[in-house]
């Protein structure tokens, strides 16, 4: 019964950290994650909106490259890969890279179809770590801004050695496409924020690739950084994704993700 006992604890957990995430375990995800935006629905495989819409959530195509899922992913596309929550971490493999991949027709509909729509529900959130009157810009759409803000406050606890990680804020909202790509970035939404990171770990694999196409090897600074561990914790428990844990590293950004991290529902 014991060991019984373990094996069920261990199941969970995995379930938990979304390590063996089924299809239907995606799907029930996403409706958990965003409850402003989703509700239950006895039909199978589809999102269905509150506002009465429907959206296909496994449309059967087989994308086999990670590329062609960022280019046309589909909402199970988007949860293909688990998001490894905690630290230490280990080095992601050949394209690992759990959040890269957004069904653009979601985040759109989410936040805004443009730059003028997504402005409309920015707001601005206390950023006590940067000095006491600053401020940043970000959605409260999905409860982002109110999520960012508890990160906020937490970090600003820490002692100064890990603080000074998330005390320059560098960007939130910008409606752009992602650098080398033409779809649009996650901070066209106004759900993403960069941070100038200490310069060992400030890192963009493009930036190493020097213009090549080939992704650099993974740099072991990012592993060894117990301190950046800590910080992508925190932003982790609160639902946001970090671009460190990307295969193609981009350890400055913290992206708003409560599908892939946080606690789920
Ligand atoms: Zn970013």
């Amino acid at each position: 019964m014991k060991r019984l006992g373990t094996a069920a604890f261990l199941l969970f957990a995995v379930g938990w950290n979304g390590l063996a995430a089924s299809d239907d375990d995606g799907l029930r995800r996403l409706v958990g994650a965003y409850p402003d935006q989703f509700e239950a629905t006895e039909k199978a495989n589809v999102l269905r909106w509150k506002d009465g819409t429907e959206t296909v959530y496994d449309d059967g195509v087989a994308r086999s490259s990670l590329d062609e899922m960022m280019k046309q992913g589909s909402p199970k596309d988007q949860m293909s890969l688990p998001y490894p929550c905690g630290w230490p971490m280990r080095e992601p493999g050949t394209d690992e890279d759990p959040g890269r991949v957004r069904c653009e027709a979601l985040f759109r509909k989410m936040y805004g179809n443009s730059a003028a729509e997504v402005e409309r529900s920015l707001v601005d959130v206390a950023w006590p770590a940067a000095g006491a009157s600053k401020k940043v810009r970000f959605t409260r759409v999905n409860g982002a801004a109110s999520a960012l803000q508890r990160v906020g406050e937490e970090v600003n606890a820490l002692p100064d050695d890990l603080r000074r990680y998330v005390a320059k804020p560098i960007g939130t909202f910008t409606w752009r496409t992602i650098a080398g790509e033409d779809r649009p970035s996650p901070h066209s939404f106004g759900m993403a924020i960069d941070f100038q990171l200490p310069t060992p770990v400030h890192r963009y694999w493009r930036w190493d690739a020097k213009g090549g196409k080939d992704v650099p090897a993974f740099p072991p600074e990012i592993l060894d950084d117990a301190r950046l561990g800590r910080i992508m914790a925190v932003f982790e428990r609160h639902g946001f994704i970090c671009g460190g844990k990307w295969r193609h590293y981009d350890t400055m950004h913290f992206e708003y993700r409560p599908e892939l991290a946080g606690p789920q529902k």
